[in-house]
């Protein structure tokens, strides 16, 4: 950028804001984006803060590259040269000096799980052996009264010594029902304890919608997808008066933002929202504690009734706290090895679970669609993102919508077919981003021609789909670093390439973690970018993503992020 006068460079940055097309609020009204926001763009008095003297990387492309922005009630408000942006501070105005150090947007999480009262208050059981297991839930149990459950979380079968069987549990009590609950989210493993009180036998058939896995004719303990249902039933639980319930969610959510702020994460989309997390976020909000963007995809049938009886769809709330699509789940994981899929696994002659019918499918989404709503179904297999985008047609078609950005959580598998009518409909997928760096040594099921068309973030793109990027935590780590070298190298953590003709450039990379995930919840015109206008979300990083060797763009450590022109991370700063 040359040298400009204050006024020019002033004009400049208006120009620029006015340059973003029309955005639609997700409620349905037009509105032009920038220059309506609720904070003028155009500067008047000094800015609160600048940074100067930096790498930025805007992720807009009018100007992808700057060295300085001003920030103002939360919003940037110039963005352009060191000089330049200087020269608007006053002795009020906080100046800081990036020391060449990379600015980017702040980082988007499109499908997250955050809650944090199991980090804050259970099990952990991402260990590596089965002897370490029995330790975690003895040690609860020796604590727990006989008769109530014991529950691990974060299990990671593929990253353990030896199988988890049910005799394994057995071992650690047979006086409480036990339930290790994969990261994954769509299998448990359980003790004889929670079998017996459940009246599961080895002659209990599977439901169409679930499975009992068997070893030599015996339960082994694994449960799959919707047979856990009656499992967890059964059996005593630790109960809490709703006044405990709401502290610990509570904490839960802050002990959350405070992780991901730590990463560089400003938005999480959570992508199961109950009345719990709502009542979570708007608790830490009150408190000051809410220092990360929500967007909550409802899964409570509850909440979702509630809300659309009270005529609220997606879109509603602000810019901390809004409400995006409904969430349904149609078919199994990835990671656990459960999705539905038209070949089966390698070496098996299983082809997955589906959790929902064509039928189910095309009631639910329709009277989503017709209530105003975005959708999100999780589909993994490409039999499921087939049945999902049947459903959206035939909605489409009913109520046409040119702008609903109905999604498909995961979209893992895919082929030609399936995305060109993904375009066509104008439908988002949300990619695991961080899947193919860490759980690598899970592919290896479905092999090499599948996995090209797994987590398909380079197809996306050169198909003109707006990909953003999702770790679905717990299900996935939700570093944003660890997940753009992961959809840079397509390598995993000990060196194997996965798809690697999915790889996509670090500038790629960038726009999906940040204005591609904005562009998800339609909130492009406010955040997702260092744009005039825009949030003041952003992330010092103390290198660039370009300069370092790809292989250690997870080890880049984050100086500083900023939510709102606030810095969130570290706490000293603030
Ligand atoms: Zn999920």
């Amino acid at each position: 950028m040359g040298k400009y006068t204050r006024g020019e460079f002033l004009g400049l940055s208006a120009a620029l804001a006015g340059a973003f097309s029309l955005g639609r609020w997700p409620g349905g009204k037009t509105v032009a984006s920038a220059q309506q926001a609720p904070a003028s763009p155009v500067l008047s008095g000094e800015p609160d803060l600048v940074v100067v003297n930096a790498r930025v990387l805007t992720s807009e492309p009018a100007l992808p590259r700057a060295e300085a922005f001003a920030v103002k009630n939360g919003r940037f408000v110039a963005v352009g040269s060191s000089s330049d942006v200087r020269n608007l501070a006053s002795a009020r105005t906080q100046v800081i000096d990036a020391q060449r150090m990379t600015v980017v947007p702040g980082f988007i999480d499109a499908h997250n799980h955050p809650s944090g009262v199991e980090e804050l208050y259970g099990v952990n059981t991402n260990l590596r052996t089965v002897r370490e297991i029995q330790a975690a839930i003895k040690k609860k149990a020796d604590a727990t009264p006989a008769g109530f459950w014991v529950n691990g979380f974060m299990f990671d079968d593929t990253k353990l010594d030896r199988p988890l069987t049910r005799k394994d549990l057995d071992e650690a009590t047979t006086d409480h029902p036990v339930s290790v609950a994969h990261r994954g989210g769509h299998t448990n493993f359980y003790n004889s304890k929670a079998f017996e009180l459940a009246g599961i036998t080895k002659d209990t058939p599977d439901p169409s919608d679930g499975r009992f896995f068997r070893e030599n004719g015996e339960l082994n303990g694994r449960v799959a997808e919707n047979a856990r249902d009656v499992v967890n039933r059964v059996g005593k639980r630790e109960s809490f008066t709703s006044e405990q319930r709401r502290d610990r969610a509570r904490n839960g959510m802050r002990h959350m933002s405070q992780l991901f702020n730590a990463c560089g994460l400003t938005s999480v989309h959570n992508a199961g929202t109950g009345p719990q997390h709502i009542q979570a976020y708007e608790d830490c909000r009150k408190n000051g504690e809410l220092t990360h963007r929500a967007y909550m995809m409802i899964r409570s049938a509850e909440a979702f009734k509630g809300l659309k009886a009270a005529n609220i769809s997606t879109g509603f709330g602000d810019e901390w706290v809004r409400v995006g699509g409904v969430k349904f789940v149609a078919d199994g994981s990835a990671s656990e090895r459960t999705m539905r899929m038209s070949t089966p696994y390698v070496g098996t002659n299983d082809y997955g679970i589906l959790t929902m019918t064509q039928e189910q499918l095309y009631e639910a989404i329709d009277d989503a669609h017709s209530h105003q709503w975005q959708v999100g179904v999780h589909a993994n297999g490409d039999v499921t993102i087939d049945m999902v985008l049947k459903a959206y047609e035939r909605a489409l078609q009913k109520w046409p919508d040119a702008n609903r950005r109905h999604r498909i959580e995961h979209c893992t598998l895919i082929n030609a077919d399936l995305v060109r009518r993904m375009k066509a409909n104008g439908v988002i997928p949300t990619p695991f981003w961080t899947y193919v760096y860490y759980h690598g040594e899970k592919w290896k099921e479905y092999g090499d021609e599948k996995v090209s068309r797994m987590f398909a973030h380079r197809t996306f793109l050169d198909a003109g789909i707006p990909v953003p990027g999702a770790s679905d935590y717990t299900p996935g780590p939700f570093e944003p670093l660890m997940a753009i070298q992961s959809m840079v190298t397509r390598t995993d953590y000990k060196g194997r390439v996965w798809g690697p003709n999915q790889k996509v450039t670090v500038d790629e990379a960038l726009k999906i973690a940040t204005i591609n995930g904005a562009y998800a919840s339609s909130e492009e015109h406010l955040k997702g970018s260092i744009t005039s206008g825009k949030l003041a979300d952003f992330v010092v990083l103390e290198q660039d993503p370009h300069d370092v060797s790809p292989d250690a763009i997870m080890n880049i450590k984050v100086n500083r992020t900023v939510i709102g022109g606030k810095t969130v991370y570290p706490k000293s700063q603030s």
